[in-house]
This record gives C-alpha cells, sequence and structure tokens, in this order.
C-alpha cells in the first residue's frame, strides 16, 4: 500500500500521548494495529512489547511522517522524553525514569497500570484519547474535573492496555472507540467520578495549581518562585523519597498528626510503581509542605528528630532550595525542641522523682545548657 492510498490520518490532539495517537490511527483505518504497523507502514521492529511512548525508534517515527505527513518534530512531542528538561535530564529507555509511571514490563506482560484516564475528560471529548499527563505518577487528580484519576477498568479490573484493543480478533474489523476497555469493552466514559472528600484539606488548592501549572509553573515553594521546573520536580523527588524511606517512620507520624493525612510505610519499591492510594497521600503531604515552605516541613522534622543525613545520603545532589534548606537547619546535631517537648522531658525526670533543675535536665535527659535553662524556666512557671 502506498503513502497515497493512506485514506484516514487523525491529527494527534492537545496533549496527545503517542501510543494514544498510534493506535487511533491504526484503528481509524479499520486495521488491528499488529497488521497495520507490520504489513501496511511496513515496520518490523518490537512495538506495543516495549514502552513506545517512553522509546520510539527514529525508523518508526519516520515511517510515521511519511505515511501522516505529521512532521517528525510533532510526532516526537508526543513522547515522554518531551519531559526532559523539566521533570528529568534525560529519559533512558529500560531504567526507572523519575515521574513515569512504570509500567513492569516483563516477557511481553505488563505487571503495572501505568496509564491513567478521567472519566469526565473522555466524555468530554469528541474523538476520546488518551494524554501525555496521564502517564505522570504525581498526577493523582484531574487538573480539569478535580476527580481522581483512575487507571482500571471497573468492570474487569484490568489496567487500561489501549494498545491490545482488537488482540485476538485480528479477523474482525476493531471497534474504533479507544476509550472501551480492552479486555470487556466497557465503556470507560461512563466511570462515576470519584472525588477526594477532604474538608479544609488547604493541600489538595495547592495540588490542583501544581497540576494545572506544573509545565509552565510558576514553581512555588511557599514564598520562592523558582525559575525552572527541573530544580522544583527533583526537589519534590528526594522528598518524596525519603518521606517513603524505612528512616521516616517518626516523621510521617508527625505529620499525619499535623496534617490528618494517612500516610504509611510504602508497600512499593519506587513512588512511580506504587498505587493511586499510595500516590494521592504522599502528593497531598508534598502539597502541605510547599504550601507552607519551608516552615512545615522544618516543624515536622524537629519534632521527629529529623536530621539531614536522614533526608538525603548525599545533600550536594539536591536542588539548592531543598539543600540550602536542610544544611542550614537540619545539619546540627542539637535539635531545636519546641516547648511540648521540653515540658514532656520535664515531666518525665519528674516521674523518675528526680529534681527538676538545669544540671539534673542536662545530665539525665543530655539536653544543651540553653535548652536545659529554657525547660527549667517552663516547668517553674507551671
Ligand atoms: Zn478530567
Ligand atoms: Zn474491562
Amino acid at each position: 500500500m502506498s503513502v497515497k492510498t493512506l485514506p484516514i490520518h487523525p491529527q494527534p490532539l492537545p496533549e496527545e500521548l503517542l501510543s494514544s495517537w498510534m493506535v487511533r490511527l491504526a484503528l481509524a483505518n479499520r486495521f488491528s494495529l499488529h497488521t497495520f504497523y507490520n504489513k501496511v507502514i511496513g515496520y518490523n521492529g518490537q512495538i506495543w512489547t516495549r514502552d513506545v511512548d517512553r522509546s520510539c525508534s527514529y525508523e518508526l517515527i519516520d515511517l510515521l511522517h511519511q505515511y501522516t505527513k505529521q512532521p517528525r518534530k510533532v510526532i516526537q512531542s508526543l513522547s515522554l522524553s518531551s519531559y526532559e528538561g523539566l521533570l528529568f535530564e534525560s529519559l533512558s529507555s529500560n531504567a526507572l525514569a523519575p515521574w513515569i509511571l512504570s509500567a513492569g514490563i516483563f516477557h511481553r506482560k505488563r505487571r503495572n497500570a501505568a496509564l491513567q484516564y478521567c472519566p469526565l475528560c473522555l466524555r468530554e471529548d469528541s474523538t476520546p484519547y488518551f494524554r501525555k499527563t496521564w502517564r505522570l505518577a504525581f498526577y493523582v487528580l484531574c487538573e480539569h474535573h478535580n476527580c481522581l484519576m483512575e487507571s482500571t477498568c471497573p468492570s474487569c479490573k484490568q489496567p487500561v492496555l489501549h494498545h491490545r484493543i482488537g488482540i485476538g480478533k485480528e479477523n474482525t474489523v476493531p471497534h474504533m472507540d479507544i476509550s472501551l476497555c480492552h479486555y470487556c469493552g466497557y465503556c470507560l466514559k461512563y466511570v462515576t467520578p470519584r472525588y477526594l472528600y477532604r474538608p479544609g484539606c488547604v493541600a489538595k488548592h495547592y495540588l490542583l495549581k501544581l497540576l494545572k501549572h506544573h509545565s509552565n509553573g510558576p514553581w512555588k515553594c511557599g514564598n520562592n518562585l523558582l525559575s525552572f521546573g527541573l530544580a522544583y520536580f527533583k526537589g519534590i523527588w528526594f522528598l518524596l523519597s525519603s518521606l517513603r524511606s524505612k528512616k521516616a517512620t517518626v516523621l510521617r507520624e508527625e505529620i499525619n498528626r499535623a496534617t490528618g493525612l494517612h500516610l504509611k510505610a510504602s508497600r512499593y519499591h519506587t513512588f512511580e510503581g506504587a498505587d493511586h492510594s499510595e500516590r494521592l497521600e504522599y502528593m497531598l503531604c508534598i502539597s502541605w509542605i510547599l504550601s507552607g515552605w519551608p516552615k512545615h516541613y522544618l516543624s515536622a522534622c524537629y519534632k521527629a528528630n529529623y536530621v539531614r543525613s536522614s533526608v538525603a545520603e548525599n545533600p550536594k545532589k539536591l536542588p539548592y532550595w531543598f539543600n540550602s534548606i536542610i544544611d542550614s537547619q537540619l545539619g546540627r546535631k542539637v535539635y531545636i525542641r519546641s516547648d511540648e517537648e521540653m515540658l514532656a522531658a520535664c515531666h518525665y525526670l519528674y516521674s523518675q522523682k528526680q529534681r527538676v533543675t538545669r544540671a539534673n535536665i542536662i545530665s539525665e535527659l543530655g539536653f544543651s545548657s540553653d535548652q536545659a535553662i529554657r525547660a527549667a524556666k517552663i516547668w517553674a512557671r507551671l
């Protein structure tokens, strides 16, 4: 078949994901994906057994360009590598990439739900399609409809695998709507949207702003305005890694107490491989931290005795806005204790039948001289 005989070549839609456009292209021409890419446009390499949105060969981009007349640059911009310089420095085809939901491809199978969807966006589309942002791990809410992102079909519980539409039905013309579940045919447009019900949750407002402005800014941390998204997302990524680590149990408890969140020790190796409910809770935590940066974070760290070395083994890798705070405020060995903590310590001394004096506070509790004077004064006021 020559280029001229390819009857339909749909335009990529705003923010469309490469695989979504590639699937629509095949279905619009009434071919199964395998037939279309192998026989019609004659591409012999692997496509669907890899994560084509992360890594698309030059040869395939060139063939797509020849058959659709879309500029190569436009085709490249549909892939996740277009986030280079914003979410990460560069995207390799096999190593874990920050922020990209991991498909967990193993021997042709995909172990994780790596593509999310908003049922209301799909419902409003005149031609339903999947967006690039729906592959991002921090994208837990729809910025347009404020509902939770979904990642499985509610009918059969399968993940969304739009590239499997028509598999096993090679002799029939596959249906053309990409919003139908590949496994059971349920229409994902009609999934009932779920909303985040957290009355008075300030973090939710910050999170929605973060999602809305993630690509063009403003990238705000408290009153600081960052010029580059890369530094902003790098800092958030390190914050998440440290918050999810085993070392952060007490810190998580302090944050839960202060915010009403439900952070738990993670069941997943990476944030990008975690389920939606865990990612949502941690992104709300990040939003709370950034909305009151650095006060919110430092107060929780002080209460949890969380120090610089607990945050990152190599703080030099951290962006300046983050490192400057942990270096100046969490680098010390003597922690700043709140009045509440001091009082609790004095009560402990008293319960041990000890006199609550400056000398005893130093010798028995290991407080610095300044802190012991302050603690003794607080105790004396009772
Ligand atoms: Zn939506
Ligand atoms: Zn289904």
